[in-house]
């Protein structure tokens, strides 16, 4: 049997450092301000700014929460991000994706001051993760690289198959896999919808990202025995024979998969958790680098 990467108990432990950090900074005078910034209301963007909310509670990060309507003109998102840029007392802006169509998304990640873009979303940013020199790695792959890191998953000199290109995961972990660091060091392969013959890749890796947004299509013929797999997929699907009722799934079948893999991550349970609580982790580093105060985060 694989062992399952327990993904809320990691991000507990992030918390518990994160926690601390805030208490220093308070200790300094500074208190950690996210803002958030929705102006497309669909129910799951209001459930992830509403959890990243709490989140930011739980461990005294001050929540700042900015609505704008849906039809208001883009101008008015940018003057937003603005303000939001001067106060000092926000340290982190996270506009939530995705935009109305009549927002530039491009726009708007440049618009954020890059210091205060806890996301790693500005092309700053990205530019820095891939010199090596990131200032805030992005919230999903740097989970992943904690997770790795929490079970002693060895990268270095690992046939790493990444499955998704996009900027939010697929290409940041494609790097940071990349990267001559700890947790790096890895041979990548990204793999995308125009990829042939992708079992004959996952299958040779030691380590599989599944970051492509099918469920369940990674599954345990796919996988090499042994192999570490990490599942990014959030898919809500129909329960067979349950009516309406949905549930959540990964991109990896995890009942075919489980007994083939080493490492595991479950989906709810596995990178979720972790992408929330790397939020915080790189809030308090923003406001510790724009207080001037030294926090030592893990
Ligand atoms: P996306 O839709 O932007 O990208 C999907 C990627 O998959 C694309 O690059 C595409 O080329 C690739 N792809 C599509 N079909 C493929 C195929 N048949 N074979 C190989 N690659 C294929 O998605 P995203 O934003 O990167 O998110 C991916 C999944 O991860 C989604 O289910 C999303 O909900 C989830 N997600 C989870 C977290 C988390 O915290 N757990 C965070 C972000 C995204």
């Amino acid at each position: 049997m694989s062992e399952t990467i327990d993904g809320e108990s990691v991000a507990a432990d992030v918390r518990a450092d994160v926690a601390e950090c805030v208490e220093t900074l308070r200790e300094e005078g500074v208190v950690p301000g996210l803002a958030t910034v929705l102006m497309k209301a669909d129910p799951a963007s209001e459930t992830y700014v509403s959890m990243k909310q709490r989140d930011c509670e739980e461990v005294g990060i001050e929540g700042i929460h900015v609505e704008i309507d849906a039809d208001a003109p883009a101008e008015e998102l940018y003057e937003t991000i603005d303000d939001l840029n001067e106060r000092d007392d926000v340290h982190g802006i996270l506009v939530q994706m995705p935009v109305p169509d009549h927002v530039n998304k491009r726009k708007v990640l440049r618009r954020i001051a890059p210091e205060k873009d806890v996301d790693g979303f500005h092309p700053e940013n990205v530019g820095r993760l891939v010199a090596g020199d990131a200032r805030f790695k992005p919230c999903t792959p740097h989970g992943i690289q904690k997770l790795l890191a929490a079970y002693d998953v060895e990268t270095a000199g690992a046939d790493a198959v990444v499955v998704g290109r996009s900027d939010i995961v697929g290409k940041p972990m494609a790097n940071l896999l990349l990267q001559k660091a700890p947790q790096g060091n890895a041979t990548v392969t990204v793999c995308h919808s125009r990829t042939e013959n992708l079992a004959e890749k996952t299958r040779n890796a030691d380590v599989v990202v599944a970051a492509a947004g099918i469920p369940e299509f990674i599954d345990g013929d796919m996988i090499a025995e042994g192999a570490t797999v990490i599942d990014v997929g959030i898919n809500r699907v129909e329960v067979e024979g349950e009516g309406d009722e949905t549930e959540l799934v990964g991109d990896v079948d995890y009942e075919s998969a489980k007994g083939v893999a080493g490492k595991i991550t479950p989906v709810p349970g596995g990178v979720g958790p972790m992408t929330r609580a790397m939020l915080l982790y790189n809030t308090v580093k923003a406001a510790g680098e724009q207080g001037g105060v030294d926090v030592e985060l893990p």
